[in-house]
């Protein structure tokens, strides 16, 4: 992969009663991953909660980041944390780990925020699972931008967080104008428009599209009509084939199969989140077709 490309958000509505509907650009056909990142979900603004039961997650870590609004984590390992705009959640599945996610605070004020999975690497797929809240994160600074750290490193500001991969993410505040943001020549990054548009190396994006900006530049060049939210993820290309389906990943269409039985057996791999009574999410079902490996296709 050698050249930029942009992704289009689609519309997924999430399930359930007044079940949030999120912009998701990655995965996409013929392009799973940026980096170890496999899913970008962003959402709101809207007056729509969060009301997400118990579900179970392998093979991945959850990176939560609201933008606006207050979302309550539980999960299997006893978690029970309130998230706040500016804060991190950061849940490693290892082998097998569960959890829900539910909007408190105001009800009146507006959900605002994106859900992003970093796919694990094999080394790491039997590991414990683990829970990290991070209140407080690094911050960079240059000309008319900063950078608030979530995953790795900019421009010498180091985030705390549990990495498996070389890997960054984080969000970047740009004012109205133009600004040069630093970026690793040995890492493929995008960048997503979270409020509003703008032009990435004198490409126009539009808002909430995710811009894929391929190896080999060592900055990129940001231009703003207005003081704008954007998401910076990025890190090593990652050569791992993946099978991903529902909130599973694994290596083989065998790992995802046994991941769904346990999870609809409940087997102690994913654990109990307490405060649910028996409620869950129940895996939806199988394909008839064996799943097969993700790979990027579309140039
Ligand atoms: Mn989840």
């Amino acid at each position: 992969m050698t050249i930029d490309l942009t992704l289009e958000a689609r519309e997924v509505p999430l399930g359930g009663l007044r079940g949030l509907t999120v912009h998701r650009t990655l995965p996409q056909r013929g392009f799973p991953t940026v980096g170890a990142w496999c899913f970008v979900d962003h959402f709101g603004p809207t007056d729509q909660p969060m009301a997400v039961l118990p579900h179970p997650h392998t093979g991945l870590q959850t990176v939560t980041w609201p933008i606006a609004g207050e979302i309550r984590h539980r999960d299997s390992l006893g978690s029970d944390v309130v998230l706040r705009p500016g804060e991190l959640n950061l849940m490693t599945s290892g082998d097998g780990v569960s959890h829900s996610e539910f909007s408190v605070g105001d009800p009146d004020a507006p959900m605002h925020g994106i859900q992003l999975w970093v796919a694990l690497p094999a080394g790491a797929l039997d590991g414990a699972a683990g829970f990290e809240h991070h209140p407080d994160l690094p911050v960079a600074e240059g000309e008319g931008w900063s950078a608030k750290v979530l995953l790795g490193e900019v421009a010498g500001a180091v985030s705390p967080a549990t990495t498996y991969t070389p890997i960054v993410g984080a969000e970047l505040s740009v004012s109205h104008g133009y600004a040069t943001v630093p970026l690793r020549p040995d890492f493929e990054h995008a960048i997503l428009a979270v409020d509003g548009p703008a032009v990435l190396d004198g490409e126009p994006v539009a808002h909430r599209e995710l811009r894929y900006l391929a190896p080999g530049r060592s900055s990129v060049g940001i231009q703003v009509p207005v003081d704008t939210t954007l998401l910076l993820i990025g890190g090593e290309p990652f050569e791992e084939e993946l099978v991903m389906w529902w909130n599973f990943i694994g290596r083989s269409h065998d790992d995802i199969a046994l991941a769904r039985a346990d999870w609809e057996r409940a087997a102690g791999r994913f654990g109990h989140v307490d405060g649910h009574g028996d409620q869950v999410i129940p895996a939806p079902p199988l394909p008839q077709v064996r799943l097969t490996p993700r790979r990027r296709s579309v140039v």
